[in-house]
């Protein structure tokens, strides 16, 4: 195992996608096997040893940054499997800091797919199983939570969980774990309020039929450490395509949305309109890719990014459907752009990836964080959550930008603050929207997570009560509470750590 205490080195652990200043650590330590970690955890329980799980450190919510104690870094669980085909599919074991990029490859050479699409592709795997990370294809293939199938963690105490899908399912609402040592953990599932939507990334996972596995899934490094997951593979499409529709106002591209999302779900079904992925860019959102991607329309308002699968023998009546659905939506060939082949798709994802990046650019030089919004709403209460959007910015004056997961009823509002008073005033509108979406039944963060952030906003979905829950849960798996201290709840509602 190795130890590093260089603070120029512990200075590249503090640090991730979230722009969060905080971070310190007096130590990064970098455990090569399961015994070493349960090892090193075992004693920092004794000693009451704050530890911080860092992945790829792409998180934008600070879970990953420590606030004290020392870093478990899992860069050296970096081993893929082999694939087990089966006849739907397959599987594949991979170690916790595979990266994302990694997998989706390795899938495709066998001619399956990953089903989750993270925008971020350097992000571990443990990483999107601890954030329950999520992307563009999502709409069809949900969150990576449906793509789990077992996973292998240690816990603080040095013992050893290992649980497959389907092996431990909620019964009177006790959760069980059955753990190497023998032991069982047996808890209640947190009580925590019904959401009117599935995506969700906020807290831990509860519902009166859950898989205990689906507890581990989304917990921000709380519980335990992951060193080992097994996901499911689907055979790949035999063809996508990529389209970017410009419309000339945004009102235009919000209806086109519904239609789009109606049609998938079969309600008003259009022909051959059932993308894999919906996505929305605002004007400000196109505004800010135009230095680097010159051939943006001008006329365009807003753009919708699609992605749609096809088969062998049917790409080309998949091609006419799209083409006809736009030529009755009056959108003319020069706003559409068209990618079949893999180079052209993949400069449209290097232009759906690029927003976030620029956005991050801009916050890193003006040294304010961005106040960005995670947001997923019921379908029924998209428009109006949008509403409250577009009036809470315009009459801000701050400069913003509206983008993400249409498809979903799931849209990221960033803020970009140049002074400590537009920070301000940027947070307090979140706050706004924040309790409009959650009196909407929807939830404050869709797919990146509470982390050390957003208490505030999740407070407003579980109120004091659903702390104390998590808190319960998390004193069930983590006893000496050492794990990821902060994220998700403030930590005095463990009290202190020595
Ligand atoms: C440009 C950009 C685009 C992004 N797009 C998306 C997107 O489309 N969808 C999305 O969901 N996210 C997105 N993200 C956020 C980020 O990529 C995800 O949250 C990702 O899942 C983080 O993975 P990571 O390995 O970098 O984790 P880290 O940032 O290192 O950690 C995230 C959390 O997971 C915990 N953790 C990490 N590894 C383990 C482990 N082995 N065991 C237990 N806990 C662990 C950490 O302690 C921390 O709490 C984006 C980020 C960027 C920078």
């Amino acid at each position: 195992m190795l130890i590093k205490t260089d603070p120029a080195i512990i200075a590249g652990y503090l640090e991730d996608a979230s722009g969060y200043t905080e971070g310190c650590a007096t130590q990064v330590v970098i455990p090569e096997t399961e015994a070493e970690i349960a090892e090193y955890l075992n004693a920092a329980s004794q000693r009451r040893e704050a530890i911080t799980i860092s992945g790829g450190r792409t998180g934008v919510t600070a879970g990953c940054v420590p606030q004290n104690g020392s870093i478990l870094s899992l860069e050296r669980f970096d081993q893929l499997g082999n694939i087990e085909k089966t006849p739907d599919g397959g599987s594949i074991l991979a170690q916790s800091a595979v990266r994302l990029d990694t997998l989706k490859a390795t899938a495709l050479a066998a001619r399956l797919l990953y089903g989750p699409d993270p925008t971020e592709r350097t992000g571990t795997l443990g990483g999107n199983v601890a954030t329950n990370a999520s992307g563009g294809q999502c709409f069809k293939y949900g969150t990576t939570r449906e793509h789990v199938l077992g996973l292998t963690m240690i816990l603080s105490t040095g013992e050893k969980l290992r649980l497959e899908r389907g092996q431990s399912l909620c019964k009177n609402n006790i959760l069980r774990f059955p753990l190497d040592s023998g032991r069982n953990i047996e808890c209640q599932r947190p009580q925590l309020p019904t959401l009117k939507v599935d995506k969700n990334a906020a807290g831990y996972y509860s519902t009166p039929e859950m898989d205990a596995l689906d507890l581990l899934i989304g917990m921000d490094g709380t519980l335990g450490v992951i060193t080992e997951i097994k996901l499911k593979l689907l055979p790949a499409p035999a063809g996508i395509f990529s389209l970017v529709i410009f419309f000339p106002t945004q009102a235009a591209a919000l209806e086109c949305a519904g239609q789009i999302r109606n049609s998938s779900q079969g309600n008003q079904p259009i022909a051959g309109i059932a993308p894999a992925s919906l996505e929305f860019m605002d004007i400000h959102s196109l505004n800010l890719l135009k230095p680097n991607f010159s051939t943006i329309p001008a006329v365009g308002q807003a753009a919708l990014l699609i992605e749609q699968e096809h088969t062998l023998e049917s790409e080309g009546q998949a091609l006419s459907h799209w083409f006809d659905y736009c030529t009755d939506l009056n959108v003319p060939e020069n706003l559409i752009w068209f990618a079949q082949t893999e180079k052209d798709r993949e400069r449209i994802r290097a232009f759906r990836h690029a927003l976030p990046e620029v956005v991050n650019t801009i916050v890193r030089q003006r040294k304010f964080r961005k106040v960005g919004t995670d947001m997923a709403v019921p379908e029924s209460e998209f428009p109006g959550m949008f509403e409250v959007y577009a009036q809470g910015l315009n009459a801000s004056g701050l400069e913003y930008l509206i983008f993400g997961h249409i498809g979903e009823c799931h849209l990221h509002v960033n803020v970009l603050p140049k002074t400590q008073a537009e920070f301000d005033q940027a947070k307090a509108m979140y706050l706004n929207f924040a309790q409009q979406a959650v009196q909407r039944g929807g939830t404050v963060s869709a797919e990146h997570g509470i982390g050390k952030i957003k208490h505030d906003f999740f407070q407003l979905m579980v109120g004091a009560h659903g702390f104390q829950e998590i808190a319960r849960v998390k004193r069930c798996f983590d006893p000496a509470l050492i794990l990821n201290r902060n994220n998700i709840f403030p930590e005095h509602f463990l009290g202190a750590l020595i």
